[in-house]
């Protein structure tokens, strides 16, 4: 049987307050009746989370952050952390995406103790991998995906109300407009799969992880890959930046 599809919208560093809470107000008239079928969830950027968590107070699409710091408190300037987003009504959180790793020098092992943080405080993590093109265009896709997986999650102790979302995004379509073929995402979602095998007992494998994909996600293409039964759904950058065309995605999705 299939999980539930998820379907997360990534805002990035790319509205403000006003166009937030005007896109939240957007979302939460059109996207109802998810329960069951569908978890919706949006990740604002942080100056907009109070607002967004206000706007969409009631509704059925969740509030999700962009990132989070490892500890839940103490003198680590300009951190926000996991207790602050829980407070401020979050319930899921994107770790490692792509442009933190390459912007921000985000390692595996800060990863790993995002994650392990994320679980202790009952956010659900969104964790992202995936190779740059360079490692592509070297046939290393399959390694870079072993590697960020495994360090992330190698000896997490996996309880059994702990979920964990992976999202495969190959780095090179990003922002391009340009989505990879499903026979790709296909085969990296598999090779996931299998890590986790490695990794975690076979019912937590079967119960706690859902496996997405992410890249130029958009109304046009989405059924191609959440069509495919090994993926459990899509996470969505500029795509979800305008309500109409989030809402035709989630449709698709539902
Ligand atoms: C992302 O940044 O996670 C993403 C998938 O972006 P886009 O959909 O714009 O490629």
């Amino acid at each position: 049987m299939k999980k539930t599809p998820i379907v997360v919208g990534n805002w990035k560093m790319k509205l403000n307050l006003k166009e937030s809470i005007k896109l939240a107000k957007q979302l939460k008239k059109t996207i109802k009746r998810t329960k069951g079928k569908i978890e919706v969830g949006v990740c604002p950027s942080y100056t907009s989370l109070y607002s967004v968590s206000a706007t969409l107070a009631g509704s059925q699409i969740k509030l999700g952050a962009q990132d989070m710091f490892w500890e839940e408190t103490g003198a680590f300037t300009g951190e926000i952390s996991p207790l602050m987003l829980r407070d401020y009504g979050c319930q899921m959180v994107i770790i490692g995406h792509s442009e933190r790793r390459q912007n921000l020098g985000e390692t595996d092992a800060m990863v790993h103790k995002k994650i392990k943080t994320a679980l202790n405080q009952k956010l659900l993590p969104i964790l992202c991998v995936g190779e740059d093109f360079q490692q592509r265009s070297e046939n290393q896709t399959d390694y870079v995906v072993i590697q960020q997986v495994t360090k992330a999650l190698e000896g997490i102790d996996l309880k059994e109300d702990d979920k964990i979302v992976i999202a495969y995004e190959p780095v090179w379509v990003i922002g391009s407009g340009q989505a990879i073929e499903p026979e790709e995402t296909e085969h990296v979602h598999n090779l996931i799969n299998h890590i986790l095998i490695d990794l975690f007992a076979d019912n937590l494998v079967k119960t706690n992880f859902r496996i997405i994909y992410g890249g130029s996600v958009d109304s046009t293409n989405v059924n191609l890959f959440t069509d495919l039964d090994i993926t459990d759904g899509v996470l969505v950058g500029n795509a979800s930046l305008e309500a109409e065309e989030f809402v035709k995605i989630v449709n698709k999705v539902k």
